[in-house]
């Protein structure tokens, strides 16, 4: 429906490999034969599922494809594209920085690609305002979480505010948090902003109570943090108290199996409790939709009008790590989108 894509929206939960489409799939499995890589190895499409397990088989073949600097400004100019022609006015992107030795890619090489992409799409009048979380990967262990916190330090501090933070993630079935602490606590006491994946699987309610300690500024999935799930009460309390916005997934979550049906997606216990949840896609690519989509179906799940659809993409703008300024100017453009509406 042309509301949903015509409403501003806010997207804080993207992973750049996940968020590559179908069609610039095409283009860079065309671009690289020798690999024999098939279309259906690199996205799940509507209806289908897949476990976590396979979703991160999916990502290990996605970075097969974009192994040059080439590659990839091309895949972010392309996503920071699909995700302004959706309605998208304000986009945090996340990625981990790679090595590829055989093209010469470096994870400073990698990180300076990126914010040059987003450079040449504000130069190119995209309307879209674009920030970079540098991204941490659990599996790879404290000392890359440590040189990874010192690059994104360095590039927070040179890239006139287009890093703002760092982000958690990866198979959340690998490593403990224990171990990735002292980084993150070095990522925050520098000034990065920290969005962590959290209880995006029941085995980690110990981790989360120890990241809680942080504490995060904003938290990825949260799956299984309620009571209902397996959670508990006590990392409730602590998400309540705190006010950590939680980044919301919808699609994902069916699609990889850890929720079991829109219905009962926790987006509804969080929503009911008037907590900050902000609609994402996650990996719009692989799991084949748009925050566009995923907004059309929170609304026609759990009955939300357009003024609830309205209040919950605005609610979004506060969660965000843009400076005050532009969440400002931010909150100005929503409130000239609703008048029209009314
Ligand atoms: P990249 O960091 O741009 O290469 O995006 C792909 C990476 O994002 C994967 O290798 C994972 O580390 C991470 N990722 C994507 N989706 C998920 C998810 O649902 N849970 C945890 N990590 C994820």
């Amino acid at each position: 429906e042309p509301f949903y894509r015509e409403l501003p929206k806010v997207e804080l939960h993207a992973h750049l490999t996940g968020s590559v489409s179908v069609a610039t799939m095409k283009q860079l499995i065309t671009g690289k034969p020798h690999l024999n890589i098939k279309h259906s190895m690199t996205t799940i499409r509507k209806g289908q599922q897949r476990t976590l397990d396979e979703c991160f088989e999916v990502f290990k073949v996605l970075h097969q494809l974009v192994d040059t600097e080439e590659d990839l400004l091309m895949i972010t100019k392309a996503v920071i594209r699909e995700f302004a022609e959706d309605g998208v006015r304000y986009l945090e992107l996340r990625s981990t920085p790679r090595v590829e030795t055989k093209t010469g890619l470096t994870k400073r090489r990698y990180v300076e690609t990126v914010i040059e992409a987003i450079r040449q799409c504000k130069e190119e009048d995209i309307d879209i305002d674009v920030r970079f979380l540098v991204a941490v990967d659990r599996r790879n262990g404290p000392e890359v979480a440590l040189e990874t916190v010192k690059i994104a330090e360095d590039y927070m501090l040179s890239s006139d505010g287009i890093v703002v933070g760092m982000d958690l993630s990866g198979d959340p079935t690998i490593g403990h948090g224990k171990d990735l602490l002292p980084a993150l606590q070095k990522a925050r006491n520098c000034g990065l902003k920290l969005a962590l994946h959290m209880s995006e699987v029941l085995s980690q309610k110990e981790e989360s109570e120890l990241l809680l300690t942080l504490p995060p500024d904003r938290i990825g999935h949260g799956t299984f943090l309620h009571p209902e799930v397996g959670g508990s009460m006590s990392l409730v309390h602590k998400v309540r108290q705190q006010n950590i916005p939680l980044e919301l997934c919808l699609t994902s979550n069916i699609m990889s199996k850890t929720v079991e049906s829109y219905e009962k997606h926790h987006f509804l216990y969080w929503y009911q409790l008037g907590h900050p949840c902000v609609l994402c896609t996650d990996d719009k690519g692989v799991f084949s939709t748009s925050l566009s989509q995923e907004y059309q179906l929170a609304a026609s799940t759990f009955g939300l009008d357009q003024e609830a659809v309205w209040m919950l993409s605005q609610q979004a703008i506060n969660c965000s790590f843009a400076p005050e300024a532009v969440k400002e100017q931010l909150q100005q453009r929503w409130a000239e989108y609703k008048s029209q509406l009314n």
